[in-house]
């Protein structure tokens, strides 16, 4: 590695092991009086390979690493579908109190009522804004909280004496939809969606027969669109004896003002970690909530929580229940600290204060919209919900593909938006700003999206095919990257970062 390749205040941070120099340590010791002969025979006697630093260097390195990574704490992040928005610190600040965080899920439940409590009230919370009687509270993300309702629906289904074959899902939906429902051992048919971004109901109607166990429907859709048939879809369905499954990843755009359940749906999952601001991305931690419709309620997975008179109960074994859970999904009762982050937003938020960022979140959206749509190419005529689907179109001719802008999106310092996603139009760009910026930052970012527009109109191909400049590693190779991934650090042998 280069010495002096660092930029600005960008320095290029060598992997923790490359920096071990023998001997230095965070701590100095005394000379230990006993000698290694006394200690007995099971001590460590060869080095493990353990970086030697001292403790400034290591506080540099992890400091640094940090830097390296854009976060919604850094910058406006507007990555559809991920409902990237500000996470109060009120949350963190909450899920830190030694009573909540130096729990066990092991003790006995007489000493965490205050814990069961904090479930069965954020539990309550989201069965009342979705409108729905049921809830899992244990997946630990969206993924998980699609195939747990996918599950409670075969439960559901086999208990009725058969599980069935199939499961509709539109063409725009999610890649993480089709994947639950294969997992779930049922064969996948895709629905086109009709020229206005929504799907084609009649082609969906159309597919219904007794073999459908259940049709998986997101909305607002992932073209930032309101599925207005869905009360119809959901008739169908339940004419056949299906189930009406919804992504609920994009409740952010309907919080406080629509309910799932009076939409007829059966079973939808909650990203507490999108509609209710708590951290994620970098693989974690999620939560994914699934609320369930009478009809499958009783079938949701162990353990839960419920209320007795004087006290709350943890339900751990079908034999305590006259329920009949299809088993477990998770070990434990699900991702606690994500808990306490969501309830601590619900109850400073409001049901009013809710109902208000779902609003907001819709109009910054379509404050973009309105201010891109002279300069980009818009997929679906507005007014859109909470996100804006752009297509290549205005693109054409320039030499400029939807990738290439995306990068240079970097050194205007914004993270990209998402791209190639939604798969329903070519060259997707995908732009969720949420309620949580203000018109002045949402004007920074429009003026860099247009200037970037008007740059590959002027052939100024250059400048993308150049882009990310001003970042550590400029493109990388993603294809190799992913055919070809290089996961692990070797030390060389005999080298000096393996003296410990
Ligand atoms: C984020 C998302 C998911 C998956 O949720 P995870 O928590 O990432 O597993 C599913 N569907 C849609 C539309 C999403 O945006």
């Amino acid at each position: 590695m280069k010495k002096n390749s660092n930029k600005g205040l960008q320095v290029e941070e060598p992997l923790i092991f490359e920096q071990s120099s023998p001997g230095a340590c965070g701590v100095d010791f005394p000379e230990m009086e006993i000698s290694k002969n006394k200690l007995g025979g099971n001590h460590r006697v060869k080095p493990i390979g353990l970086p030697n630093l001292s403790e400034p260097a290591a506080v540099r390195h992890y400091l640094r690493i940090s830097q390296k990574n854009y976060c919604i704490d850094s910058g406006l992040y507007p990555l559809g579908s991920c409902t990237m928005k500000h996470n109060p610190r009120l949350n963190e600040k909450m899920a830190r109190k030694p009573g909540l965080v130096d729990i066990h899920p092991l003790q006995p439940q007489s000493t965490v009522q205050g814990a069961l409590e904090l479930i069965y009230v954020c539990s309550e919370w989201l069965t009342k804004l979705t409108g729905m009687p049921g809830i899992a509270m244990s997946p630990a993300a969206g993924a998980h909280g699609e195939l747990t309702g996918l599950m409670t629906i075969r439960a559901a289904l086999e208990d009725r004496g058969n599980p069935r074959k199939k499961v509709l899902v539109p063409e725009s939906a999610h890649g993480t939809n089709p994947a639950s429902a294969q997992m779930c051992g049922y064969e996948i048919e895709s629905i086109p969606a009709n020229s206005s971004g929504r799907v084609d109901t009649e082609k969906l109607l159309g597919r219904l027969d007794k073999t459908v166990a259940a049709i998986m429907i997101t909305n607002p859709n992932t073209c930032g669109l309101f599925e207005d048939q869905i009360v119809q879809v959901a008739d169908a369905v339940h004419e056949i004896g299906g189930f009406l499954y919804c992504d609920g990843a994009n409740f952010n755009a309907i919080v406080g003002r629509v309910k799932p359940g009076d939409l007829k749906i059966d079973s939808m999952h909650l990203n507490l970690h999108k509609t209710f601001s708590t951290p994620h991305g970098g693989g974690g931690p999620g939560s994914g909530p699934v609320v369930l419709s009478k009809e499958l309620a009783d079938y949701a997975p162990l353990p839960f929580v419920v209320k007795t008179d004087d006290r709350f109960e943890l339900i751990e074994s079908a034999e305590d229940t006259d329920k009949k859970p299809f088993g477990r999904i998770k070990g434990f009762h699900g991702q606690f600290g994500v808990f306490v982050r969501a309830l601590t937003y619900m109850l400073s938020m409001g049901s009013d204060g809710l109902r208000q960022a779902s609003g907001d979140a819709v109009l910054s959206a379509n404050y973009l919209l309105a201010q891109l749509k002279d300069d980009l190419s818009i997929s679906f005529e507005g007014p859109c919900m909470h996100e804006v689907l752009i297509d290549d179109r205005f693109l054409k001719d320039t030499g400029v593909t939807t990738l290439d802008f995306a990068k240079a999106m970097i050194d205007e310092g914004f993270h990209p938006m998402t791209m190639y996603f939604p798969l329903v139009v070519p060259g997707a760009l995908l732009m969720e700003p949420t309620e949580t910026e203000s018109k002045k930052s949402l004007d920074n970012y429009i003026d860099s999206v247009i200037s970037l527009a008007k740059k590959a109109a002027t052939e100024n191909t250059k400048h993308f095919k150049d882009a990310p400049k001003y970042t550590p590693r400029r493109r990388l190779d993603e294809t190799a990257a992913a055919r070809n991934p290089i996961l692990r650090w070797k030390p060389e042998k005999n080298s000096k970062n393996n003296s410990r």
